[in-house]
């Protein structure tokens, strides 16, 4: 029977190996450093040798299969990687594996034609260049059957027109997957379509770029891009025709996975420090550790990120064992709903007992709640991830008989009795 919760002793040396590499390595990276989205001189001078230590190991893109260049790890290696990885800003560039260009190559290499592989595909698998997906819209974004961005077939180009909000990285990629409608006649659900777009197309207007909290003007990356009558040839349609729902199915699926396994090496991170602090500060009574509700507080964080953690194992365990996203939509939107409110409660708890150091900005907790409250937003908020989630539960129960619930004790002990009458020596039917 497999029921294992141990790593393959060969596999847990390549963890042992990537846990230094990040902490010695990467991690100093992120104190010193831009985005690594900004891919210029610089950060590539810097990242380049580290890079070529991490293919010389063999652990370049392991989210990829081998026929991309990748070792076809699966989800749950995939996982105890990440949850590493996730420690640091840097760290998913230097592995290959970083959003949103790890999601954007996944439908590249599962919807792409030859052609787009070699000129899209290809650079962005070795690392070269950024890329963005550019689907929510100013005016909607959790539901894109409202999206308005249309593309029109003009000979052999399609025109694009429309605004898209939030396409984070664009203002340094090199291409834009672009969600627009093609048949405005049709549901959207067939009537939309995905597009690769060049970012230096004439007409892909960045209004403006938007940052999370109070992030520096230079490190904002959340584009709001108005295209404006952009032609693209007929061939950078990625997939068929309206398939852009499918596609953003396979895109958003790993996506959600990927970010909840980084999430929970950065929640780690959090309790660590509150573990660190519990044991450091004194008060008149002796350590913060000591107290009562400092230890609850321990305890609560300690249950609730090992809950999150094996859900998602168990779900990047699914993954692998089904191979199919939309099987597996229920546990993915679980972990989805279970991410921010873990990380904001054990990141909350850590800022408090650090007291005023917790809320300065000498510590990270501040940034952490809000990377909390963007777990809760990005690919699509909690509400709706609970809806999928109520949705397919509900698909494995059937309506009750009758007035009374199946669970209704009066009826099921007169069954019970009416069952076991001859044993427990009673007339049947006298209750
Ligand atoms: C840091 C960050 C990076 C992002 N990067 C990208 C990117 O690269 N590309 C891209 O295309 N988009 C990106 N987004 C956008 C993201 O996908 C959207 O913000 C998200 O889908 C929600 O859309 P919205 O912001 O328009 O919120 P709305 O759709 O206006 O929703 C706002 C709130 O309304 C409530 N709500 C909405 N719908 C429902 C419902 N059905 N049931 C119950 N309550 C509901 C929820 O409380 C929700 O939080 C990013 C967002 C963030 C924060």
């Amino acid at each position: 029977m497999a029921w294992d919760f141990e790593t393959e002793p060969e596999f847990q040396r390549e963890l042992d190996w990537i846990d230094a590499f990040v902490r010695e390595e990467v991690e100093p990276l992120d104190l010193v450093l831009g985005t690594p989205a900004d891919k210029n001189e610089k950060v590539q001078r810097i990242l380049a040798p580290l890079q070529e230590q991490v293919k010389e190991r063999g652990l370049w893109a392991c989210h990829l299969g081998p026929d991309l260049g990748g070792l076809g790890y699966g989800q749950l290696k995939l996982a105890l990687m990440n949850e590493i990885l996730g420690r640091s800003g840097f760290a998913p560039s230097v592995f290959g594996c970083q959003a949103p260009d790890s999601g954007n190559a996944e439908i590249l290499a599962h919807y792409g034609t030859p052609e787009q592989k070699e000129r899209y595909l290809q650079p962005l698998l070795d690392g070269k260049i950024t890329s963005c997906y550019s689907m929510t819209e100013p005016h909607a974004g959790a539901d894109p059957t409202l999206f308005t961005t249309r593309a029109v077939k003009d000979g052999n180009e399609w025109v694009i027109n429309g605004e898209k909000w939030f396409s984070s990285n664009a203002r340094w990629s090199k291409f834009l997957i672009v969600m627009a409608v093609t048949d405005p006649d049709i549901s959207a659900y067939e009537g939309m379509s995905m597009l690769i777009v060049p970012t230096d197309t004439p007409g892909v207007n960045i209004v403006r770029n938007s940052g999370v909290g109070q992030e520096a003007e230079e490190h904002m990356g959340h584009a709001y891009i108005r295209y404006e009558d952009v032609r693209v040839p007929e061939d950078h349609l990625l997939g068929a025709p309206g398939s852009a729902f499918v596609i953003a199915q396979t895109r958003l699926g790993g996506g959600r996975i990927h970010h909840a396994m980084r999430t929970v090496a950065q929640v780690r991170q959090a309790f660590d420090m509150m573990c660190e602090r519990a044991i450091s500060r004194e008060v008149r009574s002796g350590r913060l550790a000591d107290l009562q509700m400092v230890q609850e507080k321990i305890a609560d964080s300690y249950i609730e990120i090992e809950q999150f953690r094996l859900l998602v194992l168990r779900t990047a365990w699914l993954i692998d064992r089904y191979n199919d996203y939309k099987r597996t939509r229920k546990d993915i939107a679980a972990i989805k709903v279970a991410m921010p409110k873990v990380y904001h409660d054990v990141a909350q708890r850590a800022m408090h007992i650090h007291g005023a150091l917790g809320v300065s900005n000498e510590m990270p907790f501040s940034s952490m709640m809000l990377g909390a409250a963007v777990m809760g937003i990005a690919d699509g908020p909690t509400e709706v991830h609970k809806v999928t989630i109520a949705r397919q539960v509900l698909r494995d129960y059937k309506p009750v008989d009758g007035l009374w619930p199946s669970a209704h004790l009066p009826t099921r002990r007169a069954a019970a009795r009416e069952r076991l009458a001859h044993v427990l020596d009673l007339e049947v039917g006298n209750l």
